[in-house]
């Protein structure tokens, strides 16, 4: 993309209304566009950066096993009276009138909508287990709706829904996601430490919310030191094995939100040991038995033909909310610093010329052979508004190209992350890049 014909509005201001630097920061690069309170458009950037978290979260539920839907915003109302829910959802729930009178609602979660298709194909217990997910906008209307896409009242979510014929089952497709959140979250450069949450009426440990711990999260965190030094790739799992020495060791040690902080628990850990802290929360997967394939009378019959209601979880990440915890995570007084997994492009090309022939030339050659990947800074700018730019907006390389350096063929890279500077050869350039 050639910035002088780009939709990629910065702001040089810092915007009045936005209280937390990853707000501030998709303001000022021209990520979104807030249109209602909670509301935002995603302009080019963003929303490029939205596509590759999405399809980190894509790649990774595929690969525990888990199938793609897509299911649509507007419900129908008569679905969540049948789960009891409807009304218990309270002022949250959007509630929509169509033309003829029916109540429909902005889905804020899919459980009983996933359940009732499931019902509808759902012969034997030979169709179990099977998880479905999908990436789909919500809409919870919150009292306060704040700190930008953090909590916003539209929002991306990825939420996925398990079936399973037993109770054990059940749980080894609750550990297949524990293990493939670990693994998402590594993927996005981002520590998410899965943390005992409130499990509701079902009770057991089989709820756990991923937390990235961030001085302005919401969350009130309590957990071990030990934590801090857990590399979630470290052992890569097999996802048809045993997966509980990996969730075990990620179970082992005290790590609780404030609803279920267990002060005797607490207090047992060496005063040294304890980290209290702030954290956003990323995700948050859950057991909850037959309390939806009960209420909803989803029923197959198990091997010996008697019925049986299918066992239950449902899993979800906060794909928005993952674009403002990664700059809370990853970011400087200049701007944002986007992990190589996630950024709108891979590399910045700043023309600090644009005119002289030899200058334009060595910056075409680099655009060319970097396509979709490379963001051509050829505006009629000075280098320091450029240069400014550049890490306002976090490419994590940028390649600065002026006349001295086309002269003699060289490129100066720099690492947005680091400041760490490279003269190099067009094709050694190209190599650091594509790393
Ligand atoms: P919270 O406690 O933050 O209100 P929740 O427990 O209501 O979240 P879940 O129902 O578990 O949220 O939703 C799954 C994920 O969706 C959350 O882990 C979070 O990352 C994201 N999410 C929830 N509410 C919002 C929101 N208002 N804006 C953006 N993301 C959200
Ligand atoms: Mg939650």
């Amino acid at each position: 993309m050639r910035l002088s014909r780009a939709f990629l509005p910065t702001l040089k201001e810092t915007p009045a209304e936005a209280q937390i630097v990853s707000h501030r920061l998709m303001l000022r690069a021209g990520l979104v566009r807030q249109t209602s309170a909670g509301i935002y458009a995603w302009l080019p950037a963003g929303l490029r950066v939205l596509r590759n978290v999405g399809q980190i979260v894509r790649e990774e539920q595929d690969r525990a096993g888990a199938q793609e839907i897509l299911m649509p915003t507007i419900q129908s109302a008569d679905l969540w009276r049948q789960s009891g829910r409807y009304d218990d959802y309270g002022k949250e729930m959007l509630r929509i009138t169509d033309r003829h009178d029916r109540e429909m609602l902005y889905g804020p979660t899919n459980e009983e909508m996933v359940t009732d298709i499931f019902k509808s194909y759902a012969r034997s217990y030979r169709d179990l287990p099977r998880n479905l997910y999908h990436i789909q906008w919500k809409f919870r209307d919150e009292v306060r709706p704040r700190f930008g896409v953090m909590r916003g009242r539209e929002f991306l979510m990825k939420d996925g829904y398990s079936f399973d014929l037993t109770q054990e089952a059940a749980q080894h497709s609750y550990r297949q996601m524990f293990v493939a959140y670990l693994r998402t979250f590594a993927r996005m450069g981002l520590k998410a430490i899965p943390m005992a949450a409130d499990t509701g009426p079902i009770g057991g440990n089989l709820s756990h919310e991923f937390i990235i711990l961030a001085e302005t999260g919401e969350s009130q965190v309590y957990l071990h030191r030990d934590f801090l030094n857990f590399d979630p790739l470290a052992e890569l799992p097999d996802f048809d094995g045993d997966l509980t020495p990996i969730t075990d060791r990620w179970t082992s040690r005290y790590a609780a939100t404030d609803e279920m902080h267990d002060e005797a628990a607490w207090n047992a850990i060496p005063e040294g040991e304890r980290v209290s802290a702030r954290g956003i929360e990323v995700g948050h997967i859950f057991y909850f038995g037959t309390k939806y394939s009960a209420s909803m009378g989803l029923s197959v019959p198990g091997p010996d033909g008697k019925p049986v209601h299918p066992e239950m979880g449902s899993y979800g990440i906060g794909v928005s909310r993952l674009l403002g915890a990664l700059i809370e995570a990853s970011h400087d007084d200049n701007g944002i610093i986007w992990p190589d997994s996630v950024a709108p492009w891979k590399v910045s090309i700043l023309n600090l010329k644009p005119g002289d022939a030899g200058t334009d030339a060595l910056c075409g050659q680099l655009y060319a052979a970097l396509p979709d990947q490379a963001l051509l800074d050829d505006r009629d700018e000075r280098p320091g508004a450029k240069f400014a730019d550049a890490d306002l907006m976090g490419m994590p390389w940028q390649a600065i190209i002026g006349p001295r350096g086309a002269a003699a063929g060289k490129v100066e890279l720099k690492r947005r992350a680091t400041g760490e500077r490279f003269e190099l050869s067009l094709e050694d350039a190209l190599a650091k890049i594509k790393g």
